[in-house]
């Protein structure tokens, strides 16, 4: 791995208004003795690492009026973590509650009433805004299919594929990054106004928003900015692109080079899916990786916590359903079959509180399931892959696709069946 800051080990404690000049002085800040590391990470119940790099970064992400703190990354297994302290972060992210999904037996249990469907491709002439043929037209003139949704706008403006979305908290502004090398700035979901663009000078590999901070992940760093001070840092240590970023147990993890794509927190576990056709488990407080799957048969692309259970899906077609048995370990509940490489999971609930599943596949769709039955209740297409979905307040959601086209969905009330 590349040493960061020569490898140097420092901690410095700061605080809001010591940002900017320990930023400056980031490269030249002198060196701390290993035991200050080793206390500090005693003092976080992290155990020592041997023979690990140990490289706190000399910023803080701290929010407003916190005192003191120190952050501190290390490296292992090709995922970086920083230590967040006092960062008045909203907590850990992932871990979604439903009380629907108590009893995983009943995963994929309620039968395949899929949703009807006109042939299932999008009108090329309709796109084009040519086809005469109207409402007689077999192929589709819309965008998805399903009555539980409608499409709002879309965001025109990257040139590359939408690898991250993000919602800050706090924030009432969109924020997308792609491989363009750009983060935009939208001003509200219904004009579809840009209201600025940040140039990254790198690929954008993934965003997240953890209160109102923002992390984008680019080769060699990740950009932190928190939208409330406007304070942004820069935490190095990732080699290559950071493909997947995570918030839990105040860490933030991130996944780089290709070995890790995925990475999810829930509960006191982290789980990051990789190239190499598995799932590894890390325990939180150990840092220590306590199991790995190894069910899938391709790239895993995406995992996903929702109550008591792990979903993974994977370049094999299929989405897994992890569920923990008594001895903690996690077996496959159900597998879910689609006829397609899946790319992106994304858990929320509809109007109603019901919970859905979005997953993207390489055949340029979404779908929509019901959980735990896996029934589909719709469909989106888009003119390439989607690479990235995010769920917003009110029932809305959004999708970036490979044309660098976000669109913004809303759940809407199911139609009423008339007697
Ligand atoms: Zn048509």
């Amino acid at each position: 791995m590349r040493e960061a800051n020569d490898g140097k080990v420092s901690v410095l404690l700061c605080n809001e208004n010591y940002i900017g000049r320990s930023r400056r002085q980031q490269s030249r800040v002198p060196a701390t003795p290993r035991s200050t590391v080793e206390r500090q990470q005693a003092a976080k119940g992290l155990p020592p690492l041997a023979g690990g790099q140990v490289q706190p970064l000399p910023v803080s992400l701290s929010s407003q009026r916190i005192a003191a703190t120190a952050a501190c990354w290390f490296q292992w297994q090709c995922i970086e973590a920083w230590v967040l302290d006092d960062s008045g972060f909203s907590g850990p992210s992932g871990t979604r509650r439903s009380g629907n999904f108590n009893n995983a037996s009943s995963w994929g249990r309620l039968g395949n009433n899929k949703i009807l469907r006109k042939t299932e491709k999008v009108c090329n002439y309709w796109v084009q805004g040519k086809c005469s043929y109207g409402d007689k037209c077999r192929y589709l003139h819309s965008w998805s299919l399903g009555d539980s949704f409608s499409f709002l706008t879309q965001l025109d403006g990257h040139q590359k594929v939408v690898t991250g979305i993000a919602l800050p908290t706090g924030s009432d502004k969109l924020y997308t990054g792609s491989n363009d090398e750009t983060v935009r700035v939208w001003g509200d979901c219904q004009s579809g106004q840009c209201m600025g663009v940040i140039q990254l000078g790198g690929e954008v590999g993934c965003m997240i928003s953890e209160g109102p901070w923002i992390f984008v992940g680019v080769p060699n760093v990740v950009k932190a900015w928190n939208t409330q001070t406007n304070t942004d840092l820069s935490l190095t240590g990732p080699v290559g692109q950071v493909y997947a970023l995570v918030v839990g147990n105040e860490f933030l993890f991130a996944g780089h080079t290709v070995a890790v794509v995925s990475l999810v927190v829930g509960a006191d576990r982290l789980y990051s899916g990789s190239m190499d056709h598995s799932v590894r488990v890390w325990n939180l407080e150990t840092l220590q990786c306590v199991q790995t799957l190894t069910e899938h048969s391709s790239v895993v692309m995406s995992v996903l916590c929702w109550d008591q259970f792990l979903l993974s899906c994977s370049l094999d077609q299929t989405i897994k359903v992890w569920a923990a048995t008594e001895s903690g370990n996690l077996e496959v509940a159900y597998t879910h079959n689609e006829e397609h490489g899946l790319l992106t999971l994304c858990g929320m609930h509809d109007l109603e509180g019901k919970p859905v599943l979005l997953c993207s596949c390489n055949d340029n769709s979404v779908r929509l399931f019901d959980l735990p039955s896996f029934s589909e209740r719709g469909k989106i297409y888009a003119k390439q892959e989607i690479r990235s979905i995010q769920t917003g307040p009110g029932g809305l959601f959004f999708t970036g696709d490979g044309t660098g086209q976000v669109r913004v969905w809303k759940f809407v009330a199911e139609p009423t069946v008339s007697a």
